[in-house]
């Protein structure tokens, strides 16, 4: 079958038309054939061959990357029953141990033995994949493929919002890409007051804008960023946003975080900084009563849950607009070059 894989820790992915099909092997495994799966943040590393990745997948290679898909079911196990062939599935590719603290006390996004498939094991950049039927969910027949082709990334944006409340409350999104324009949209339908966004392309800003957010900021000057610090600041029974979500992983959004968020606000953090950052402990959390949440995954499977209501109480356009590109996965090439010249949103490939 068609795949794509990363074979060494050389800065690139390959593409092969020849990879064996994956088999059952467990009586509760599910087969499903890709009919779209999509281009991760982390697809990205894993292609520039970031140190920290490249040396976790050594032991895989090669493997098929990829973990953002739907498809259809062609096989089951013996002992799967409330699947079947012909159904339209996604699935969570976090595998999880079921043994730990973590999976034993409803907490399994944080299991502390978690396999990734596309990472630590075999993905969906590929005509087939292997789940186990817990990790499958159905989906509404009437679901886009290509909306369907990211529920995974979805899934991070609306963890993200999960552990706050944002009910009347302002809230700042540093960093417009796909997963801060969901998080834009995703407050305001959860009913946030008013939604801030900060990033530094006006395009992205220009579709933020569209989808939830407010007010937007190009904090690529130190005008913009004044400007954005100046309206965090305006309502004088707060002086700060109520609910700050970074997602931009970049240093400068750190600073800004900790100016704009009031005293006893909330910090969501899903962004990742690619260096050690220097943060005042005393002065910008200890002393500022704040609370940090930290983002990894989705909660399998209330985000899953979540986020088809949220695409009920209409988060869909938003999600159809983010697609912007969509190849045969042959060309996966042209798919990875629109992201590293930082042009496309979600970019989708169809096995
Ligand atoms: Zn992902
Ligand atoms: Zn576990």
């Amino acid at each position: 079958m068609k795949a794509i894989l990363k074979t060494n820790t050389d800065v690139g992915l390959s593409f092969t038309a020849d990879a064996p099909e994956p088999q059952i092997v467990q009586p509760t495994d599910v087969k499903i054939r890709v009919k779209a799966t999509a281009i991760c943040g982390t697809d990205l590393d894993i292609y520039k061959s970031d140190p920290d990745m490249a040396n976790r997948m050594k032991p895989a290679m090669p493997v098929i990357t990829g973990h953002e898909f739907c498809g259809e079911v062609t096989e089951v196990g013996s002992a799967v029953d409330k699947v079947s062939p012909g159904d339209y599935v996604s699935a969570e590719m976090h595998i999880l141990c079921g043994e730990c603290v973590n999976c034993r006390t409803g907490n399994g996004h944080v299991c502390i033995n978690t396999v990734i498939k596309g990472i630590d094991a075999d993905g969906c950049f590929a005509e087939y994949v292997v789940v186990p039927v817990t990790n499958v969910i159905k989906l509404p027949p009437d679901l886009p493929v290509n909306v369907a082709a990211y529920l995974d990334a979805i899934g991070n944006a609306v963890h993200t919002l999960t552990p706050v409340d944002v009910v009347g409350k302002r809230v700042a999104v540093l960093g417009a890409g796909p997963i801060g324009i969901m998080g834009a949209k995703i407050a305001k339908l959860s009913g946030a007051s008013e939604v801030l966004a900060t990033d530094v392309n006006p395009s992205l800003l220009d579709i933020a804008a569209q989808h939830g957010a407010d007010r937007t900021f190009n904090v690529g000057s130190e005008e913009g960023r004044a400007a954005f610090h100046k309206a965090s600041a305006e309502d004088p029974t707060r002086k700060g946003v109520d609910v700050v979500m970074e997602l931009s992983g970049h240093p400068s959004a750190y600073d800004d975080l900790f100016k704009c968020v009031r005293m006893g606000g909330e910090v969501i953090l899903l962004g990742l900084p690619r260096k050690p950052l220097t943060v005042n402990f005393t002065r910008d959390i200890v002393f500022k009563g704040l609370t940090i949440h930290g983002i990894i995954g989705r909660r399998a499977f209330d985000t899953w849950f979540r986020m088809l209501g949220l695409i009920k109480a209409g988060l869909l356009e938003t999600l159809e607009a983010l697609v912007t590109h969509t190849f045969p996965l042959e060309d996966f090439q042209k798919g990875f070059d629109v992201k590293l010249r930082g042009e496309g949103l979600k970019v989708i490939f169809k096995p």
